[in-house]
This record gives C-alpha cells, structure tokens and sequence, in this order.
C-alpha cells in the first residue's frame, strides 16, 4: 500500500477564462488510483484547478482512498481527521473524497465526517469536474455513486501525470474473479474493458508528448477483451497493437491473475522486444487447501509450472508477487508451503500482506480465524527471509551493465538521477539531467536491498541469469 500526493510536473491546457484554485490530491493504494488521480487532476485543469503539494494550501482536496487492506481505511480516516482542522482554519475549504472506500460505504462518509463536501465513486471520476461545480453552489455536500460504468470513464479523459518519461494506462475497469478476501469486485465492478482504438489513441499520444513507456494498468489485464462481444480479444492482440506505436520503447503491464495467463501471452512476452522481462504475478498462498479457500482457481504446483514456462520463454525475467498470510484456517504447516513456495520462485520481490477481513467479501465468514500475533510472527519470518532472496537477486546485476530508462532526479540525491532497467530496478547514477527520458547504458556498482547504483557507460548491455524454477 502506497500513499501518494500527485504533483504539479506537467501541466495541461486550461480553459480560457478559468481562474486558478489550488488542488491537493492524496491516492491511496494500488496503480489504478494513481492513474484515477492522474485523470481527475488533468480534468479538473480544465476547470482552474492548479495542484499543489501542499494541502494545507489548497481549495479543493481529494482524497482517491483504498478499501484492498483494513490498514489503508484507517490510515484514511485519520488523515480525514487532520483534514478536518485544517478546515477549521480554512472553512472555504473543500474536501472531497473518492475510491473505493467511497464507492464502498457512500453515505456513511458523510454522516460520519459532515465537514466533507463531496463523496463520489471509483466509476465517476469522468463527472469530477461537475461535482466539483455542483458543490461551489450547494448548500448541502454532494454524493454519487454510480454502479456501472460510465461512457466518459472509459473514453479518452485529458491526464495530468507524474512523469514526463512513464505513464500508466486504464486498459479496464472492475474484475470478474470472486477471490474469497477482495472487496475490489464490490467497489470496482464487473470487468469492463476499454475498447483498444481508444486506449492506442492515447498510448500515440503519449508518445508524441515524449513519453517512452507505458505501463497497462487493470486488475486483472491478462483478461483484457474477454468481455467484448461479439467478438472477444485478448491480452496478447493489445501488446501486438502497443508494440506498434512509433516512439513507445517499453511497455510493462499490471496487475496479472495465473489463471488468464494463456500460451498465447507468453509467447507475445517473448517476442515482442518492447514488452519488458518483468512480471508481477500474485500467487497469495502456498498452500492448495488455502488457495481454494481463496478461490484463486489454481495450484501451488500449478503456479510453479507457469513460472517454468514464463521463464522459459523469458529467460531474463524478474518476478513480483503478492502473498497473504494468516488467511482464515491456514495452518502451521500450510504457512510453510507459502515459505516453500518463496524458496523455490526466488522472486525478486514479493508484496507481504497480513490477512485483514474485508467487508462484504467471503472470508471473514470462514472458520478457524488466526490470531494476529501468528499472523505477525509469520509475517516477520517471510519478510527476513525474502529480504535475503531479493538481495541476491540484486547483487546478481553488480558489474553488468544495463539499458536504463532514465525517469528523473534520484529523490534520496538530488545529484543523481534515476531510471529503471527494463526488470524493473531501480538504479541511481551520476549524470546529465539532459539524459532524462533517453535509453543509457548504466554499469552497476552496487547493488543495495531496494535499488542500485551505477555508472554510465557507453556501449554493452548485459542481462542477468536469475536462478529459480
Ligand atoms: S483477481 Fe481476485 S484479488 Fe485480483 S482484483 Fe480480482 S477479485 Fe481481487
């Protein structure tokens, strides 16, 4: 889980006319908010809305909030607190809120927090502009939800993003699966993805902007198309389309589910050279019984056979991964084969989750709930031990040089930039600022936990050879 306050590197066209207010967006949570907040800043540019990373200066601000984890709402309810004294001081203030936390308790927000003006769902972001309006003119706060999604959210909405060099990109809305512990079908809906001329169109855009990597973004992208009728795509028809795009020179993909990853896309991950050698592809838990307690709809051993394959046909891969402990019943035992599982994949990177019950969703009514203290222990015991796996992986790349998109000044030193190599590391190298957004050559050095750090070179790239099944 990530928060995250949106800032004002690229600005956007506004209307002519407009007067400037200030607006502070805070995204919680996972990259389909990020984006989600990108959209809503480059619409609210349209109406004079300017950001600010500080939201004690602003008029409006939003909060894009996150339900995935029990963490993430309580984190949002107390900084809804420090908002609320903020207004106070500034009662023109207004205060939105939006997400899944949003979509998922509607009115609640606003009888529990009555100074908050505005409370709109994750399928109206199209409309935040004229909720924004409604609300400069109401006396009353504002709520709309909607549960199916809107024209406007699947079309093309102007952006304001982060980057001048990466963009993320909704490829669709919502998820068909019903895992056990996932509020996400309940507070994004049904899938739905977005028709692919639109999504080119603004993947052409980007690039004539000088953007070199997209990042598709769904909760479960491998089933893009599924849902068209009457004729259905895939996955792999997208990354053919993308792999097109004049001036695009990476293009990466999240969130993936075992289940929708067919031949067909593993053989358009080998052979598209645009496509990175990068995957995060969750697997959760271990344990058979767990995952289909989880109704994740696949096998531990079955898991493993598709990473043989993937990796077979990508040797150079890096892996990311989500994993739950403390699910519902799961045993001593059964946490050993999640440990067993880490041991085996050598994933580069893992996303560790203690369980926490979600509203609405299946598995908090399951037996056998697991102390929190087991939870923690076990919690503690995955994380050192994948710290040592990720470090390995890592050290792996000392000495090699590597293509590296460079993104930006390093934020831990200001006389360093920073990139990513197309597995997804993240390197810091002294270097000309006039080198952002170019493909370079960065020889490693040193290789620490998170990230790592080089030299520029002129010539040779190297890959890696990463061990695991
Ligand atoms: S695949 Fe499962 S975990 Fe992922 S968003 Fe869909 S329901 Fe949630």
């Amino acid at each position: 889980m990530t928060t995250k306050t949106i800032s004002p590197s690229q600005p956007l066209p506004q209307e002519e006319g407009a007067s400037t207010k200030k607006l502070s967006i805070i995204t919680y949570g996972c990259q389909m908010n990020v984006y989600d907040s990108e959209r809503m800043a480059g619409v609210l540019r349209q109406g004079g809305y300017e950001l600010t990373p500080d939201a004690g200066q602003a008029d409006l601000v939003l909060m894009n909030t996150c339900s995935i984890r029990e963490k993430a709402e309580q984190k949002f309810y107390s900084e809804l607190g420090r908002l609320r004294r903020l207004k106070q001081q500034r009662p023109g203030m207004m205060i939105g809120v939006c997400g899944c936390i949003a979509q998922r308790a509607r009115g609640e927000i606003l009888e529990r927090a009555p100074y908050v003006d505005l409370v709109f769902g994750t399928l109206n972001v199209s409309r935040v502009l004229d909720l924004v309006q409604q609300v400069e003119t109401a006396s009353e706060p504002v709520l709309e939800i909607t549960d199916k999604v809107l024209d406007g959210d699947l079309g093309a909405l102007p952006v304001q993003r982060d980057s001048r060099v990466t963009a993320f990109v909704s490829v669709m809305h919502g998820c068909n699966k019903r895992c056990s512990f996932c509020v996400v079908p309940n507070t994004r809906g049904p899938q739905v993805s977005r028709p692919m001329p639109i999504i080119l169109d603004e993947i052409r855009g980007l690039a004539d902007a000088g953007y070199r990597e997209v990042t598709l973004v769904g909760q479960n992208v491998n089933a893009y198309g599924s849902d068209f009728r009457p004729h259905r795509s895939d996955f792999a028809a997208l990354l053919e389309a993308v792999q097109e795009v004049a001036g695009i020179e990476r293009i990466r993909f999240v969130t993936s589910h075992p289940l929708d990853f067919t031949q067909r896309l593993i053989d358009a991950m080998a052979g598209l050279d645009k496509v990175c050698e990068f995957l995060h592809l969750p697997f959760q838990a271990g344990a058979d019984r767990i995952l289909k307690l989880m109704r994740r709809g696949y096998t531990a051993e079955g898991y493993r056979d598709l990473i043989a394959r993937i990796r077979e046909a990508v040797p150079n891969l890096a892996l990311s991964t989500d994993v739950i402990v403390g699910f519902p019943g799961e045993t001593e035992e059964e946490f050993l084969e999640t440990r067993r599982m880490l041991e085996l994949v050598r994933f580069d990177a893992i996303y560790l989750f203690n369980y926490s019950e979600r509203p609405g969703t299946v598995a908090p009514g399951l037996p056998d709930q697991v102390p929190l203290a087991d939870k923690k222990r076990r919690f503690d015991g995955l994380l050192n031990m994948q710290k040592r796996i990720s470090l390995a992986a890592n050290l792996a790349y000392e000495g090699g040089t590597y293509e590296v998109l460079v993104e930006g000044p390093s934020k831990k030193d200001s006389a360093k930039l920073t990139g990513r190599t197309r597995t997804n590391k993240i390197i810091n190298f002294p270097a000309d600022p006039s080198c952002i957004g170019q493909l370079v050559p960065v020889r490693v050095t040193q290789a620490g936990l998170y990230a790592l750090s080089g030299e520029r070179e002129s010539s040779r790239v190297e890959m890696p050879v990463i061990a695991g099944v």
